[in-house]
């Protein structure tokens, strides 16, 4: 609960509020208007590349990956396997935020649970 004045935020016991000394009443409506308050989980989407080895694409939250695409061989079409991930992504609530000019997405998120 908070006070109705000053919004300090007071113990649930409380008749009056410590900071500004006003009379609490219980405060019903407090949750009638919530704001927005939806927090997002940010994750990167990288090529890692491995030279003669191939490479994959993987998405990251910071430093955790979450998701790879297949592996692709050194001769191998990148952007199918973009696409692979990008669509792992998407099934799993993530959404495009940001994208290099291609139009492929770099960045994406989702809300948080
Ligand atoms: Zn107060």
């Amino acid at each position: 609960m908070v006070c109705a004045k000053c919004r300090t935020l007071l113990f649930r016991e409380a008749n009056y509020c410590w900071k500004c000394g006003q009379k609490v009443v219980a405060d019903l409506d407090s949750d009638a208007h919530p704001e927005d308050q939806t927090q997002y989980e940010t994750c990167e989407i990288e090529y890692i590349d491995r030279g003669l080895g191939g490479g994959w694409y993987e998405a990251r939250v910071g430093t955790t990956a979450i998701a790879r695409s297949p592996k692709k061989n050194r001769f191998g079409d990148q952007h199918p396997m973009l696409l692979d991930l990008v669509s792992k992504l998407l099934a799993d609530g993530w959404q495009p935020v940001d994208s290099d000019e291609e139009g492929n997405p770099v960045t994406m998120h989702r809300p948080k649970t």
